[in-house]
């Protein structure tokens, strides 16, 4: 399949452009489109073959669900089941980087859900992705438009390199904003649970609710299936540094090791990504990921501090960090 490549200016999309892409859509294709927090790769949420395209192209485990995104809160309606609180939720979070995990209607396939009763649902804060999805006239499923595994695509061009001649269009409007996904909450049922930390914090969240959000223990039919999988990892080893410890590179030479993190690195190493805030190391994990992972050894990455987007930053480096130990795929 030959992947066309389309620049579109996130403040003033070309609506031609909009609307090509909106028709392959439509008519069952796959296409990649910039959301706030990482690239998604979008098809009909209610076409199970358009659907299935995007496990195949991801290589993605047909258990793990995706996320229907839309671009207006009503959309939300005729998908789910959605109480009082829910409502509430959209109201408040979206657009954003939150996604609802809500009882599903029959009107959404089960390939889309993975084969569960519930079906997750989020409307993206970005011109691109509202523009899309409102032209496109349907719910668009959309994982992270990165091969499975791999570290999600913070812009268009790592979407290329993992997914070119698999996808019918890549919309390129530059780098993401967030840079992590979203933050999932299963509010299905009374006790709302924080299935994946992300671009949402978690402070704000059960500021809003009034209480403290659970998270989902090892028995419960309540989780994200997605967490199961070896995730977000780079090709070479990934070690956590947590800062005012001293640093344990089991015989390695710092030098031929990179470092990304806040703080001063704990020693001499090859090449030092730091960054000004949580927000930013979030914003750049996933690229740093790519960049250093072509020239050396491994990466040490400094534990952030748990607040706001560090609990979803958490998340990621720990994947990352033992990817190997996870369930392969
Ligand atoms: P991704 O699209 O790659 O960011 O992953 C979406 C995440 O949402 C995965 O961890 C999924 O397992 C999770 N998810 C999607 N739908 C559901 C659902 N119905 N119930 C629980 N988790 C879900
Ligand atoms: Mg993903």
């Amino acid at each position: 399949m030959r992947t066309l490549r389309l620049e579109l200016d996130p403040w003033n999309p070309d609506p031609v452009i909009l609307g090509e892409a909106a028709g392959v859509i439509r008519h069952g294709g796959l296409v990649a489109f910039p959301t706030e927090t990482v690239y998604g790769l979008g098809a009909n949420a209610l076409d199970p073959e358009a659907v299935k395209k995007i496990y195949a192209a991801k290589g993605r485990p047909s258990d793990n669900p995706l996320i229907l995104h839309l671009s207006r809160p009503e959309q939300a309606e005729p998908l789910v089941h959605a109480d009082e609180r829910a409502q509430r939720l959209m109201t408040a979070f979206w657009p954003g980087p939150l996604t609802l995990v809500l009882k599903a209607k029959d009107t959404v396939p089960s390939v889309t859900r993975g084969g569960l009763e519930t079906a997750a649902l989020r409307m993206p804060d970005h011109p691109v992705a509202s523009a899309l999805i409102e032209a496109a006239g349907c719910p668009v499923a959309a994982p992270s438009a990165n091969a499975s595994g791999r570290p999600s695509p913070t812009d268009a061009q790592t979407v290329w390199e993992d997914l070119q001649g698999r996808v019918d269009m890549i919309l390129d409007s530059g780098p993401v904003r967030v840079g992590i996904e979203s933050t999932v909450v299963d509010v299905s049922a009374e006790r709302p649970l924080l299935l994946r930390p992300g671009g949402m914090s978690r402070e704000a969240l059960e500021g809003f609710l009034g209480v403290p959000l659970g998270v989902p223990d090892g028995q419960s039919k309540r989780r994200s299936p997605g967490t199961r999988y070896r995730h977000y990892a780079p090709v070479i080893s990934v070690k956590v540094w947590v800062p005012g410890t001293p640093l344990a590179l089991e015989g390695e030479a710092p030098g031929d090791w990179a470092f990304m993190g806040l703080s001063e690195p704990p020693a001499h190493f090859g090449r030092a990504l730091r960054f000004t805030s949580v927000e930013n190391y979030a914003r750049g994990l996933f690229a740093g990921f790519r960049a250093l992972e072509t020239a050396w050894r491994g990466i040490v990455v400094e534990w952030p501090p748990e607040k706001g987007m560090g609990l979803g930053l958490r998340d990621r480096i720990c994947r990352a960090a033992s990817a190997g130990k996870l369930e392969g795929q």
